[in-house]
C-alpha cells in the first residue's frame, strides 16, 4: 500500500504543496503541512508537489500496513504520541520536552 509521508519536522512551511495540490495537503494550526487524505494518489498535481517542495521532506513510501503507527506520520491527538521518538508539530511534545 503507498501512502505520502511527511517529514513535518522538516517542513518550512512555504505553502508549495498546499497551494499545487490542496486535495493532499493542508496546513496545522501550528502552520506545517499535513497530510489531507490518502486517496488519489496517482494524481499528478501530488507529483507536482512532491517534486515542489524546496526542502524534499514529502514522498510516496510503499508502507506495510502491519508496520503502519504513528511513527510514520503525523498523529492527531496526544493519546497516540510515543513522546520519546515524536518529533512532530501535531501535539504538545516538543513544548513538553524543552520545559
Ligand atoms: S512544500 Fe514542503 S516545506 Fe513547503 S509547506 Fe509543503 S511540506 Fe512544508
Amino acid at each position: 500500500m503507498k501512502k505520502i509521508v511527511i517529514q513535518n519536522e522538516s517542513c518550512i512551511g512555504c505553502g508549495a504543496c498546499v497551494g499545487i495540490d490542496s486535495e493532499h495537503f493542508e496546513f496545522s494550526d501550528e502552520g506545517f503541512s499535513t497530510v489531507k487524505s490518502q486517496e488519489n494518489l496517482d494524481s499528478p498535481a501530488l507529483q507536482d508537489a512532491i517534486d515542489a517542495c524546496p526542502v524534499a521532506i514529502i514522498s510516496l513510501e510503499n508502507v506495510d500496513e502491519s508496520k503502519d503507527d504513528a511513527t510514520t506520520q503525523s498523529h492527531s491527538s496526544d493519546e497516540d504520541c510515543s513522546c520519546e521518538n515524536c518529533e512532530c508539530h501535531e501535539c504538545d511534545c516538543q513544548s513538553e520536552k524543552s520545559n
